[in-house]
């Protein structure tokens, strides 16, 4: 398949905001292609070489990039730099310099997106001595034999700013779209992405044999499985009304694991599928001991604590544990206790499907006890009141919260069910949760900040539906001396010249930035505001969007990425709690 026609796709991804024409142009891309490239093709739609889990990143920087342009175009380095710091986007410099050079080059040859591929992978595997000219000359190779579309696209995708690509669910519609004319496939393939995370796999599964075959898909080791997610309610009381008799566990504040064993071998997951096993040496070794089943996958959330007081840390010093270098030392000044929530599969048996209750009953079964890994405290509650005893137990423990569980419930891989239920503190009034929110701007200090050149960032959170990250707070304030020069050194990274085409803003940013950091903020309340794009048009009041009051930067949040921001749909029910929980202080109770 040539990449000619994925490239045209991507160049309209930019264009329109039409979602269903892009699932018809996708589903006709995959309709055409070879059957063998179905697994790259996805990928590629991704943005991914491979999925996150396997830790390959291409990631080429700037300069080894316009390196390579330089050498097709037959032009001196300094012009192509002088070229970017112009246009503020590399992949347009290079389909402008290349134009002339490619056109000659267009009747030669045309590249297919299996070499383009190919080349992709190495230049993301090639290390070592000598390394850098291999990459050069890889690229060097794709760039002189495409168009210039092709060019910008390439240029885009080995520098990471094609890292959005294509939301999930519009590749799923496709692939659906492509068999039977509709998204009515969606749901089936949907929940074999969730409990293998691997797009490439399902789209190669099914494009070659079929919906039988993604039916058999199920959990396996060293798969990651996408996490369930918790919703929210306004009250204690309200957490009973709607589950019944239920499970409480505490909420640890700490940094949710996915752990796989097979025999001896161990590896482990963050909560966006990243690779992390190295990391935790101390819970690899945990698990070897207090492990009893020989193969299985169960999710915890590992939590630093004081060894002296026997206190839990804060999320700030848990996040310390996340890092490539100094492992053993950190291990050893941070240990971690890991809580073990879930168990989803066990010798070869798929548990997700299990009421909650069982799985628990599993789960308490194969942790032997030990130093390092037990199960969460958990109760079993059946009225508002004894749940809010519990809460309050939590809290003064220094606990996060609890997160209520539906006994009878499934594991909703992916997905934000009411399976779960979080409850962080008395909602009542205020807004009920922090925002995680997307920075997609920043502004210039004024007054006393204008010596850092930072005076706060402009914030958007995510619409899942249509891949598009709305406004939703300026925020200033939180923010020490330190972070402001912190921030701007970070953001100064990731510049973009105009508003990014995926974000939806009434209000301008002194600058623009890629959606890439997501921060976590605290607010008063949600406010209906003309000002932001927070579900605008989703309002009674079709000119109106939701804007934070009072919004406070919490901390960054590292482990999470754009795609992982509270969601619109997350803003309109949280909208709809304030206003529940409003009620009821007005009406006294
Ligand atoms: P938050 O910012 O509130 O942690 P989140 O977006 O990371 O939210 P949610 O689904 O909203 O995820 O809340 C569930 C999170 O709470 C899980 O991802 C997990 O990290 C954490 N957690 C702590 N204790 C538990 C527990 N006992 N059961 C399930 N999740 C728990």
């Amino acid at each position: 398949m040539d990449f000619f026609d994925l490239a045209a796709v991507f160049g309209k991804l930019e264009s329109t905001t039409k979602r269903l024409e892009l699932t018809d142009d996708l589903a006709k891309l995959f309709k055409e292609a070879d059957k063998r490239d179905a697994k790259v093709l996805a990928y590629l739609c991704q943005g991914v070489l491979l999925p996150d889990f396997h830790g390959v990143e291409i990631g080429l920087g700037d300069k080894l990039t316009a390196q390579a342009i330089a050498l097709v175009a037959g032009k001196p380095i300094k012009e192509v730099e002088a070229s970017y710091r112009k246009s503020g986007d590399l992949g347009d410099t290079a389909a402008s310099m290349l134009e002339k050079k490619t056109q000659q080059n267009l009747a030669n040859s045309s590249l297919s997106v299996r070499k383009v591929y190919d080349n992709f992978y190495k230049i993301a595997t090639s290390g070592g001595e000598g390394s850098q000219d291999t990459k050069i000359k890889l690229l060097a190779e794709l760039l002189s034999n495409s168009s210039p579309l092709e060019a910008k696209v390439i240029v885009r995708f080995v520098t990471g700013n094609l890292r959005l690509g294509i939301a999930e669910p519009t590749i799923l519609d496709a692939l659906s779209t492509m068999a039977v004319g509709d998204k009515s496939l969606r749901p089936d393939l949907e929940r074999a992405f969730n409990l293998r995370s691997d797009l490439g796999l399902v789209a190669e599964l099914f494009i070659n044999q079929g919906i039988e075959e993604i039916h058999k898909i199920g959990p396996e080791p060293f798969f990651p499985i996408r996490p369930a997610l918790a919703e929210r309610l306004e009250s204690a009381a309200a957490i009973v009304e709607k589950l019944g008799r239920c499970a409480v566990e505490a909420k640890y504040d700490g940094f949710r694991i996915q752990v796989h064993k097979n025999g001896d071998e161990v590896r482990i997951y963050s909560r966006r599928q990243e690779p992390m096993t190295d990391m935790f040496p101390d819970v690899v070794k945990a698990v070897r001991v207090q492990i009893k089943a020989k193969q299985c996958i169960f999710e915890g959330e590992a939590i630093a604590y004081n060894d002296a007081t026997g206190e839990f840390l804060p999320f700030q010093a848990t996040i310390q544990r996340k890092r490539k270098h100094g492992v053993a030392a950190k291990a050893e000044e941070l240990p971690i206790k890991l809580f073990a929530f879930e168990l989803l599969y066990a010798d070869g048996k798929d548990l997700t499907q299990l009421a909650f209750k069982e799985r628990r009953r599993r789960l308490e079964k194969i942790v032997k006890k030990g130093d390092v890994i037990a199960p969460a405290d958990y109760i079993l509650v059946k009225t508002g009141a004894e749940l809010e005893k519990y809460f309050d137990t939590c809290v003064g423990a220094g606990l996060e919260g609890i997160i209520a569980k539906d006994l009878k419930a499934p594991y909703t891989a992916g997905a934000r069910k009411f399976a779960w239920i979080k409850f962080k503190r008395s909602y009542r009034g205020a807004l009920a949760d922090t925002i995680d929110a997307v920075i997609v701007g920043y502004y210039e200090g004024k007054g006393k900040r204008t010596k850092f050149g930072f005076g706060g960032v402009l914030t958007a959170i995510y619409d899942e539906e249509n891949n598009r990250f709305r406004t939703i707070a300026k925020v200033g304030s939180g923010f020490d001396e330190k972070e402001m020069a912190q921030y701007k050194e970070m953001l100064d990274k990731i510049l973009v010249k105009e508003k990014p085409a995926n974000v939806d803003s009434i209000i301008g940013a002194d600058y623009w930035v890629k959606p890439q950091f997501v921060v976590t903020l605290n607010a008063d309340e949600l406010t209906r505001s003309p000002m932001h794009a927070a579900a605008l048009g989703k309002l009674p009041h079709k000119d109106e969007g939701l804007a934070l009051r009072f919004p406070r930067l919490v901390q960054l949040r590292t482990d999470k990425t754009a795609k992982d921001a509270t969601t619109e749909r997350e803003i309109l029910e949280l909208f709809e709690l304030q206003k529940r929980a409003s009620s009821i202080v007005e009406g006294g109770e």
